[in-house]
């Protein structure tokens, strides 16, 4: 139900990253938006890779020697969420094509519009690059309400889903860029390695562009099944099984298409340089803990690859939504585990274990 200034609360249940290590359950004032903003009622925001990262203090988030930080201390997090208008003015409403009792995503980054990049349309790679919930600026939705800036790119989304469901549109929308920028045809072998959300969004995307093979790598059996479920025509545990040796069964001895990297894990970028055909194209969507070695001549001597880096999901909102209301993916497998809000750190537990959940999402009261 839309409320009423009047029905709601002052203050708000909100998780604050104090630092590394110290994130922290706080009663905070239920934010105000300003002019052309919206207020929103959060339902539901999941656990990314990137957000335990942060947690543990990792180098890309509090900075090292050779670069800044990003991450800011009073941030609050959370960039995959939605919720519901409760508070928004005319300029807003007009602008998002929202009214207040709509539920609403906002794409992670919020683009300033002016740089470089976002005037030449490549609004996700924008050079302040404000992503919600690292920035004390841009608080995310960690929290029972949020705010929505009028920078934000806002859609809306089918009240027919489950909350948790529908705040999967973020790890979707990163997946179906990742295949976009593989540019599939329709005679290719696909490789997708790791079925994690994003690597699952990943084997949904590219199995909507209906190539001859989805092949999904992981080493666990319950995220292979999934990956079926998903669209792969075909799943390997690579504990079990040799990657490269199946793919070259399958494709007479050639090689896939495409790899999808979605893993972080060094060893895949090797084993997709190798599972790949000349002309091949490698997409690396993970995020590296560690630095990565391998032979480049591969890359050029060998096969005259092409390798190419995806971030964010950029236009792929519209698309990852309308999977989404379809029904077509298992949810109900992606999204493991619904938490209350003050049980976040059993969250960022269960994500840091990484053998239990694929999709954790916190629900806030
Ligand atoms: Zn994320
Ligand atoms: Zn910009």
């Amino acid at each position: 139900m839309p409320q009423s200034k009047s029905e709601r609360p002052e203050t708000m249940q909100a998780v604050v990253c104090h630092g590394p290590e110290d994130y922290r359950l706080e009663e905070l004032p239920v934010p105000a938006p300003g002019p052309g903003e919206a207020l929103v009622r959060v339902e539901a925001v999941g656990i990314c890779a990137s957000d335990l990262k942060c947690f543990h203090g990792a180098a890309k988030f509090w900075g090292d020697q050779s670069r800044p930080a990003y991450a800011e201390k009073g941030a609050l997090p959370g960039h995959e969420f939605v919720g519901e208008v409760v508070d928004l003015d005319h300029e807003a409403a007009r602008r998002w094509g929202v009214s207040v009792g709509d539920r609403v995503v906002s794409e992670q980054i919020v683009p300033c519009w002016q740089c470089r990049y976002c005037r030449r349309g490549e609004y996700w790679l924008c050079e302040p690059h404000v992503v919600y919930g690292f920035k004390t600026r841009r608080p995310g939705a960690m929290a029972s309400y949020m705010v929505f800036p009028a920078d934000a790119i806002v859609h809306r989304v089918s009240k027919g889903l489950e909350a948790a469901h529908a705040a999967f549109a973020e790890p979707l929308a990163c997946g179906l860029h990742a295949v976009e920028r593989a540019n599939i045809r329709f005679d290719d072998v696909v490789v997708i390695a790791g079925c994690g959300p994003i690597g699952l969004s990943m084997v949904a995307g590219a199995a909507a562009k209906s190539p001859k093979a989805v092949i999904a790598l992981d080493m666990s059996s319950t995220r292979l099944e999934i990956a079926s479920l998903c669209g792969a025509t075909r799943t390997i545990d690579i504990t079990q099984e040799d990657p490269v040796d199946a793919v070259n069964t399958l494709t007479d001895g050639l090689g896939a298409d495409v790899y999808l990297e979605a893993t972080g894990h060094p060893a895949s970028v090797p084993q997709g340089l190798n599972i790949l055909r000349k002309r091949g194209t490698f997409v690396e969507y993970g995020v590296f803990a560690a630095d990565v070695t391998v032979d480049w001549s591969i890359i050029s001597d060998d096969k005259e690859l092409t390798v190419l880096g995806a971030h964010l999901g950029p236009n792929c909102w519209p698309t990852a939504i309308k999977m989404l209301e379809s029904g077509r993916l298992p949810m109900d497998r992606i999204c493991t585990h619904q938490l209350p809000l003050d049980q976040f750190q059993a969250g960022l537990d269960l994500v840091g274990d990484g053998t239990k959940s694929i999709k954790v999402t916190l629900i806030p009261d």
